[in-house]
C-alpha cells in the first residue's frame, strides 16, 4: 500500500481524503491538531460563485466551473454515505447591480458580455433589470438596484457541515483520521520517503499533503521552502427573522457590493435564518488584526439597505475566521512543493475555499496519479 499524509482537515484537506478515498491502493491518514472545519472553514459562508466569477479561460475558469459539476455529484453521493443531509442551496446566486457600486465593479453591458460567453461555455447565466428583480425578489428594496446578474447554476452550501461529511465519508472508505494532533515537522528517510513528525510520534509516508491552510508556511519553512500565507480577516453574523425573506420558494444567495445574504439551511427547509457578512480586514504595521466592530456594522447596514426588512431580525451569532492569503501570489497554491519530491501542497485559497475544494482534491488525485505511474 502506498501511505498518503494529509496535513489539515479543513474544507481542502477533507475533500483531497474524500477524492483519494476513491483511488485504489492508497493509505490514507488524516491529520489536524483541531478537530474537521474549526480554522477558515468553520467561519466560511459557503457561496459558491463559480459561473457567476469573471474568469473566463485558463486554469482559474477551469476549477470553479469543475467544482460546481463535481458538488452536483458529491453532495449527493455524500448524503447516501452518510446517511445525513447537507444543506446545499441550488436556487442559485443572485447579484445586485448597484448604481453606487465602486469603480472597480462591473457595470451592465459588461455583465451582457460575459453571460454571452457562459452560454458559448454551456452556461446559463442572466441579467436582470430591477423590475425583474423586484418581482422576483421582494425583500429587495433599494432604489439604487440597476438590475441583477442571477447565476442559476451557481450554489451555497454549509462548509462545516460539508466538511464533516467528506471526511465521515472518507472514513466510511477505509481513510484514518487523527485530530488533536499538531504536526511539527516534515522531513526525508534515507530511502527518500517523507516522515511526519507530531508530539506522540514519526510516521513515514510515501506522499505527504499539506493542506494546513495558515499553518502551511510553519511546515514548509521547515523544509527549507519559504511559502508565505497570511491571515486576512473575515467577519459575520447570523439573524434571525422567523421567516423568509420574500418568495418561500425563491431563495438564491444574495449578494451586492461584496456583501452577501445567506439563506440558512438552504435546500432543507425555507430559512428562518441568514448569514450576513463577511468583512475583508488586513493586518496592521504590528501585524495584528484586532476585528473591527465598525467594519462588521457597514456590511450588517449594507444588507438592511438591500432589504429593510432584515432591520427587524435578532442576531443571534458573531463570528469571524482567518482566510489563508498567499503573500505576493495568486490563490490558490497547489503544486508540488519545489526540490521535494514527495510533498504537495494545497493551500492559500483565500476567499474561495470552499468553492475551489473540489477541483484542488482533483488536481492532487491527478499530480499523485502522473508521478506515481
Ligand atoms: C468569514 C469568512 C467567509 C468566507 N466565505 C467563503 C465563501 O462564501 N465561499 C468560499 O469559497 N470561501 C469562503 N471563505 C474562505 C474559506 O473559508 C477558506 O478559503 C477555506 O476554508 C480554506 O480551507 P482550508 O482547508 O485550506 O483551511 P482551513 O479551514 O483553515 O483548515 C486548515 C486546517 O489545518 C489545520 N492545521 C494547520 N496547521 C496544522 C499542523 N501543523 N498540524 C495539524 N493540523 C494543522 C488547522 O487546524 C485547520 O483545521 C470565507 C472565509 C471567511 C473567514
Amino acid at each position: 500500500m502506498t501511505r498518503v499524509v494529509i496535513i489539515g482537515c479543513g474544507v481542502v484537506g477533507a475533500a483531497i481524503a474524500y477524492e483519494l478515498s476513491q483511488v485504489s491502493g492508497l493509505d490514507i491518514l488524516v491529520i489536524d491538531r483541531e478537530y474537521p472545519a474549526q480554522a477558515a472553514t468553520g467561519a466560511a459562508l459557503g457561496v459558491l460563485m463559480g459561473i457567476i466569477s469573471q474568469k473566463i479561460k485558463g486554469k482559474a475558469w477551469r476549477m470553479r466551473h469543475q467544482s460546481i459539476e463535481t458538488y452536483n455529484r458529491w453532495i449527493p453521493e455524500i448524503e447516501e454515505i452518510t446517511k445525513t443531509r447537507i444543506p446545499f442551496n441550488r436556487q442559485g446566486v443572485l447579484m445586485l447591480l448597484m448604481a453606487d457600486a465602486p469603480g472597480e465593479y462591473w457595470g451592465v453591458s459588461q455583465w451582457q458580455d460575459l453571460a454571452a460567453i457562459r452560454k458559448t461555455q454551456g452556461w446559463d447565466l442572466q441579467v436582470w433589470d430591477a423590475q425583474q428583480v423586484y418581482s422576483s425578489c421582494p425583500q429587495v428594496q433599494h432604489p439604487g438596484v440597476l438590475g441583477a446578474v442571477y447565476s442559476p447554476c451557481d450554489r451555497q452550501l454549509d462548509p462545516t457541515l460539508l466538511t464533516q461529511g467528506l471526511i465521515q465519508a472518507a472514513q466510511y472508505r477505509g481513510v484514518k483520521t487523527q485530530f488533536g494532533t499538531e504536526v511539527i515537522k516534515i522531513g526525508y528517510l534515507p530511502n527518500g520517503k517523507c516522515v511526519v513528525v507530531t508530539h506522540q510520534s514519526e510516521m513515514g509516508a510515501d506522499w505527504v499533503v499539506i493542506a494546513a491552510g495558515l499553518g502551511s508556511s510553519a511546515l514548509t519553512a521547515g523544509l527549507q521552502q519559504h511559502i508565505d500565507i497570511r491571515p486576512v480577516l473575515g467577519q459575520a453574523i447570523q439573524v434571525r427573522l422567523g421567516h423568509p425573506l420574500g418568495n418561500s420558494q425563491f431563495q438564491p444567495a444574495l449578494t451586492g457590493n461584496d456583501v452577501h445574504i445567506v439563506p440558512c439551511n438552504g435546500g432543507i427547509a425555507p430559512p428562518t435564518d441568514y448569514w450576513i457578512g463577511a468583512t475583508v480586514e488586513f493586518a496592521n504595521k504590528e501585524g495584528e488584526i484586532p476585528p473591527n466592530a465598525e467594519l462588521l456594522q457597514s456590511v450588517y447596514s449594507q444588507a438592511i439597505s438591500f432589504c429593510p426588512e432584515l432591520a427587524q431580525a435578532e442576531i443571534i451569532k458573531q463570528w469571524s475566521g482567518l482566510r489563508p492569503r498567499p503573500e505576493g501570489r495568486p490563490a490558490p497554491i497547489i503544486e508540488k512543493l519545489p526540490n521535494c519530491d514527495r510533498i504537495f501542497i494545497a493551500s492559500g485559497h483565500y476567499r474561495n475555499g470552499v468553492l475551489l475544494a473540489p477541483a484542488t482534491a482533483i488536481a492532487i488525485r491527478e499530480m499523485i496519479d502522473s508521478v506515481s505511474s
